[in-house]
Order: structure tokens, then sequence, then C-alpha cells
């Protein structure tokens, strides 16, 4: 596969090898051989391997926030918080290798010790997206690693020159050969090779709801441990008492940066009545301050999409919605623009419940706005999609915000801020068809990368 740069369709990045069973058979035996010595070594240890991957991470900041921004047309700036957000992960994991907990549990028998182990799985299949194509992958191999597990990587093809870099940043991070693996190549042909090895067991995959059904049915099918964290279509709420240009500010920010092609990206908006014309006067000026640009330039804030085929599917889904947007940024007709895949900012107003706009993560800077009577009716709108991500709230009411906290049906809810973002050591997930119920980073992730072993010790 060619890998090109989605400011340059000309700027060709990587020729990606078309990975075969082979090289899954190769990485999970790698694993599978580094796996005793490293759950041997102590949580103390291992952190002291992860506190200096995270070293070189740092100190090769600028060069991966280059071949990322490249690779996969995220605005430079973003790229750099997202190397930087890896180091703050492996840090953060460093410190939780030594807080393997187990309870302490009084016995029936008198006299007895009764207590549980949080013990290593395996072998861990990490799947990954293109869009944190750095953060991700880290988010997962940390816990992973840092609970006694070894992994085997497969990132999405569009990222893989990404992957390699992070593999080298490993390396020369001294891990020991086999903890850490990447494979590279079609998710349909490797990646259900690799959930169907015998030696893996467990597979943590993100990316879309359609592959990751089928991702977990295969993992079902093998009795392994599995998480799926997938789409999203995160939705803003604007009640009449909000700041409302605070608000225009974050839900133009969670829309149109990196093309809206975060997993937590706004693609929904609820306004109450009463401010409606107010808000979106602002939400149009807030857009429009926004720069689109070529990713490589400092300033620029919404790029590119990643690729022509999701150009032309976003763009199929626009031709086909009835009525025109209600406002779009134009793409400017520079020469700078020619060769990229770009998508303009829009917003469509007073958009149908069941509409594709409402209802479909397109994954563009695509935005639909609804209007609201009051709470209620804006809390049932937002409630009304597939997903449950990210959710956000404006307002300045206590009791609208403790009222919405209880109704809304997402993972990461928000109040006066934007829906996208979390904090690393903050669980992270979705609700409904967004997540297969588990959470990832934080504290959270020690349940996924560990099983729980019960002892007594009799007298
Ligand atoms: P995708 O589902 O197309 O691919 C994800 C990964 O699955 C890739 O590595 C791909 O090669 C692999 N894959 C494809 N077919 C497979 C199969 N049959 N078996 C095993 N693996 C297979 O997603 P994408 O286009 O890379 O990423 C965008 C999607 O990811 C969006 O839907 C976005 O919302 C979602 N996402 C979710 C989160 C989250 O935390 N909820 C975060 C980032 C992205």
């Amino acid at each position: 596969m060619q890998d090109v740069n989605p400011s340059d369709a000309t700027d060709l990045v990587a020729e990606v090898p078309e990975g075969v069973s082979d090289d899954v058979v190769a990485a999970v035996s790698a694993a599978a051989s580094a796996l005793e010595p490293w759950r041997a070594l102590s949580g103390p240890a291992r952190a002291e391997h992860l506190y200096r991957w995270a070293a070189v991470i740092g100190e090769r900041q600028e060069a991966l926030a280059q071949v990322l921004s490249r690779e996969v047309g995220k605005p430079i700036g973003e790229a750099r918080g997202e190397v930087g957000r890896c180091v703050m992960i492996l840090r953060y994991y460093a410190g939780e290798a030594v807080r393997a907990y187990g309870d302490m549990i009084p016995a029936q028998t008198a006299g007895a010790l009764q207590f549980t182990l949080r013990e290593p799985l395996g072998v861990v299949a990490l799947i990954t997206p293109w869009n944190f194509p750095i953060a991700i992958p880290v988010w997962k191999a940390a816990p992973a690693l840092a609970f006694g597990n070894t992994v085997v990587l497969k990132p999405a093809e569009a990222s893989s020159q990404v992957a390699t870099a992070l593999a080298e940043t490993a390396a020369a991070a001294g891990l020991p050969a086999g903890v850490f693996n990447v494979v590279l190549g079609s998710g349909a042909v490797i990646g259900q090779d690799l959930i169907g090895a015998a030696d893996v067991r467990a597979v943590s995959f993100t990316g879309s709801s359609r592959i990751g059904a089928a991702v977990a049915a295969q993992a079902a099918g093998r009795n392994i441990r599995y998480q799926t964290e997938m789409g999203g279509k995160n939705v803003a709420i604007v009640m009449p008492d909000a700041d409302i240009r605070q608000a225009a500010l974050l839900t133009a920010a969670g829309a149109m940066r990196y093309a809206g092609q975060k997993c937590t990206a706004t693609s929904r908006v609820v306004v109450a009545r009463e401010i409606e014309e107010q808000f979106l006067g602002e939400l149009r000026a807030q857009i429009q301050s926004l720069p689109l640009g070529p990713v490589g330039e400092a300033t620029a804030a919404v790029g590119p999409v990643i690729s022509e085929t999701s150009r032309s599917s976003i763009r199929a889904v626009l031709d086909g919605v009835a009525g025109d947007p209600y406002y779009v940024n134009a793409v400017p007709t520079t020469a700078a623009f020619d060769k990229g895949f770009w998508v303009a900012p829009t917003v469509y107003r007073n958009v149908a419940a069941d509409s594709v706009l409402a209802q479909q993560e397109l994954f563009g800077p695509v935005l639909a706005e609804f209007t609201a009577d009051d709470l209620d009716h804006a809390i049932a709108l937002a409630n009304d999609t597939p997903y449950g991500l990210s959710a956000s709230l404006f307002t300045r009411d206590l009791r609208a915000a403790l009222r919405y906290i209880d109704r809304i049906h997402a993972g990461l809810v928000r109040v006066n801020g934007d829906t996208t973002g979390v904090d690393p050591h903050a669980p992270f997930g979705g609700t409904k068809g967004s997540s297969s119920g588990s959470r990832e980073q934080g504290s959270a992730a020690r349940e996924f990368y560990t099983e729980i072993k019960t002892v007594q010790v009799n007298p």
C-alpha cells in the first residue's frame, strides 16, 4: 500500500509492506517467548523500562510529531501535543506498575489467609486506528506492559510509518526483545490472524463500530478477553444561560479541529431556542477563525481528511442531504490546497433527528444543529443515536448540570468543556454502540490487562 500525505497526495510517505500470516506467527511467537521473563520482573523493574521509553519519546518528540503530521494529516501543533501525551501516559503507567493491588478477604476457615492477586493475561493483541496513531498504541501498550503482559500491535495501514517510529523508540529505550512487537498490513488479513493466534489471550481494539463488532465476535468465539472502543456521534448542548461565546468557541474547536476526525469530535450541537440565533452567529465567527492549512504550517487548525475514499464518502452523504447547509467555510482555491483531501467545514441547521447527519458518524468537519425547547428535550435529542461516547453541556445552572449528568447516555461527560480530549489518568470509553463496556486509561486499564487469582492459605 502507498501511504501519502493527506495535505499533498503527491508526497509519498511510505510504501507499506503488506504483512502476511507468517509475520503474525513470528510476532506472536516473539511475544510468547518474551512473556515469562517480562512477567517475572518486579513492578518497579518494569516501571524503569517504561520511564526510559517515556524519556526516549520525549527526546524524539519533534521528529515523531513531524512523521505523524505528514502521515495522517494532523496539524503539527496537535501532533506535538499527541506525542507529548505519550510521555505522560508512559510515566503514569510506570507508576501504576507498582500498584497491581489485590484484596485481602477474610476466610470462612479460622486462621486462614485469603487474598486476590492480579496477574497478567499473557500476549495481548492491540489493533488501532490511524487518527491518534501514537497515543492510542501507547495508551494500550503502557498498561499492558506495566502489568506484565507482552504485546503485538497491528496499527491501521495509514499510520504504519508512525508505528514503525514508535517501535524504534521502544528498541532505543532498551525494552527486552519480543516485549513490544509491530506487524504491518491489512486488518482483514493479518488482523484476523492475530486475534486467531493461539497464544493471544486478549485483544484491545479501537476503530470503527463495524470492524469492532467483527473483532468482538471473533474474540468471543475463542473465549479470549476483548475490549472494543468505537465510533461516536458526540453532542454539545447549549442552554440559554450559557456563556455563549465560550460554548461557540469550544463547539467549533470540537467539531472542526483535525477536520472532525477525533472519535470524540463534536458532530451535533443542540441549542436552546431562545439563544439559537445568537449562538449560531458566534459559532460561524469561531469556525471562520480556525485556519485551514497544510498540516506542516504552524497556524493550521483544520487539516485535510485522511484519504480520497474518506473525502468522497463524506461528499456522497452531504450530496444526499436535502436543503442547503447553513454555513460553509470554503476551502481556499490557492495552490496549497490543490493536492490534498480537503473537505470544507460545514454546518447544517435544524436537522431532523432521524437524518443521516444525526445518526451516522461521518468522521469529517461536519456539524449538525438541532433546536431544543428545554433541557429535557435537549437531552432526549442528545441521546437519540446508536452511539454514546462523549457529550458536553454548556450552562451556569447547577441543577441543569446535575440532571444532565444523570440522564445523558455517554461514557465521557463534560460540563462547560468540549467533547474532545481526556486526561491520561482518567478512565476513557463509551456506552451503547461506542464500546463493549470496558474502559481504557486511568486505573480502569488494570481491570482489562490483569486477571484475578483468588488464593487461600490454610493453617
Ligand atoms: P477501522 O475500523 O477501519 O480500523 C481500525 C483497525 O482495525 C485498523 O488497524 C484496521 O487495519 C483493523 N481491521 C480492519 N479490519 C479488521 C478485521 N477484520 N479484523 C481485525 N482488524 C481489522 O477504523 P479507522 O478508520 O482506522 O479509525 C477511525 C474509527 O476509529 C472511527 O470510527 C473512530 O470513531 C474510531 N475511533 C474510536 C476511538 C475510541 O476510543 N472510541 C478512538 C479513535 C478512533
